[in-house]
């Protein structure tokens, strides 16, 4: 394999500049179409720009190739370019790209999601996470004829105003807006607690409940790094929904199809009323999707009377790429072997990290290793994690071909194409970083 040895073009800040990232600079803000994609978090001015992909790995327009634990944030189980995943794009496309109308392969996608997803009686299509969240929460406002939402620090749905909201750590808090452009009057109604705090969940529902449409979280939080539910937390956040007659929506854009076929409520037993979906359920394409109980759903107009809508929901790309990814999941060995493979990097990095102030976490084909000695239950409690030290490490790999995450704040996300070897490889550079 060839392998990187340092980037042309790409040193830390203040370097000299690659004419691609000029132009980029010059007619994109930040030069980036998406904001993880820049590397200032690991030191870096100049991020990768990618040709192509196929399996684990990427190559870059410079022809450098790197080992991939990103796999674009999380849609690509199967890797890069999959084989039958282009074919069913290429054979789609074919007959026309979009038609504004409906079509038989949106039955058959919604009919493996509701097969698939326990909570799941019926389901939209819609076209990235951001617009199923907010379909979801406006759902669940309709549904309820209430306003507030309960959302937990460290969790990411999107950026929908009323779920761009951060706050202080400790007890329950009103949300204020995370940043410009985000009125306050649109996170007046969203109350922000600490993630794995039941005790700040109870007492936000005491003091909101009665006017509470929902209480929405990562049922495994993947977006401040990788931080599972506390025992009890996911079945504590169901009552309280219920006894107060809110809506619980789980947020399994990352968990759906990863954690399992049935994505974290399955692997967790617990049932929300709402699931947002997306990455995996689109096969790399732009789709994602939202649904739950018939009731509830069936709210949504034409049947009811909330509005959502999408000139591109149900695109046939998508939903045929998507279609032909989740009902290969079907297979159940499929993630007996992510969890192997889990389990062997994770044994690996726990040799190569022993000793030292670092915290492992996993849930199957999901981890993160903060450099933090623990525990890591909450974003007060990960945020305190030696992130230059990150950086050193994602400097290090990159130079060895291999890219992980360029923030500390994020999830390796393992793919069937990421081999033995490639694990073996990748622990062994962790363990030469932490001997150094
Ligand atoms: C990625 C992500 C989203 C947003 O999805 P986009 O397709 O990027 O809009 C929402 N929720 C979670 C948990 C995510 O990881």
């Amino acid at each position: 394999m060839a392998v990187a040895g340092g980037r042309p073009g790409s040193p830390g800040l203040g370097g000299p500049r690659s004419e691609r990232w000029k132009r980029a600079l010059a007619v994109i803000p930040g030069g980036v179409n998406s904001p993880v994609r820049a590397m200032r978090a690991v030191g870096l001015d100049e991020p990768l720009f990618i040709e192509r992909g196929e399996g684990a790995t990427i190559t870059t327009a410079d022809g450098e190739r790197y080992l991939d634990w990103v796999q674009s944030w999380g849609p690509l189980i199967f890797g890069h370019a999959d084989p039958e995943v282009v074919r069913v794009i290429q054979a789609t496309a074919a007959k026309g790209t979009t038609f504004g109308a409906a079509t038989e392969l949106e039955v058959d996608l919604a009919a493996e999601l509701v097969d698939a997803v326990p909570s799941i009686e019926k389901v939209r299509l819609v076209s990235s996470g951001t617009e199923a969240a907010m379909s979801a929460i406006r759902l669940a406002r309709g549904f309820t004829r209430r306003d507030r939402i309960i959302k937990f620090v460290g969790n990411y749905h999107g950026h929908a105003d009323a779920l761009l909201v951060s706050a202080g750590s400790g007890l329950a808090t009103l949300g204020i807006p995370s940043g410009p452009g985000v009125p306050s009057g649109a996170v007046v109604d969203t109350i922000v607690v600490p993630y794995n705090d039941i005790v700040a969940v109870a007492d936000a529902v005491a003091r909101y409940g009665e006017g509470l449409a929902a209480i929405l979280c990562e049922p495994v939080a993947g977006n401040m790094g990788v931080v599972p539910p506390e025992p009890g937390f996911l079945e504590a956040l169901r009552q309280l929904a219920s006894a107060c007659g809110a809506l619980l929506v789980f947020d399994e854009v990352i968990t759906g199809f990863r954690l399992g076929r049935g994505g974290a409520q399955e692997r967790y037993g617990v049932i929300p009323d709402l699931t947002i979906l997306g990455k995996i359920v689109g096969g790399g394409l732009p789709l994602a999707a939202f649904g739950g109980r018939a009731d509830v759903m069936d709210s949504l107009v034409p049947a009811g009377d909330i509005y959502q809508a999408g000139t591109l929901s149900g695109n046939p790309l998508a939903t045929a790429a998507g279609l032909s990814v989740v009902r290969r999941l079907r297979d159940p060995r499929i993630y007996e072997e992510l969890e192997r493979k889990g389990a062997r990097l994770e044994a690996g990095l726990r040799e190569a990290t022993a000793g030292h102030p670092v915290t492992l976490a996993r849930v199957g084909a999901l981890s993160t290793l903060f450099f933090n000695a623990g525990p890591c239950r909450s974003w007060d409690e990960v945020a305190t994690s030696d992130t230059a030290r990150y950086g050193a490490l994602f400097r290090h790999l990159l130079a060895r071909g291999i890219y992980v995450a360029p923030s500390q704040f994020e999830a390796t996300m393992l793919s069937t194409a990421h081999s033995d070897a490639d694990i073996d490889r990748t622990v062994e550079a962790v363990a030469e970083f932490m001997r150094a």
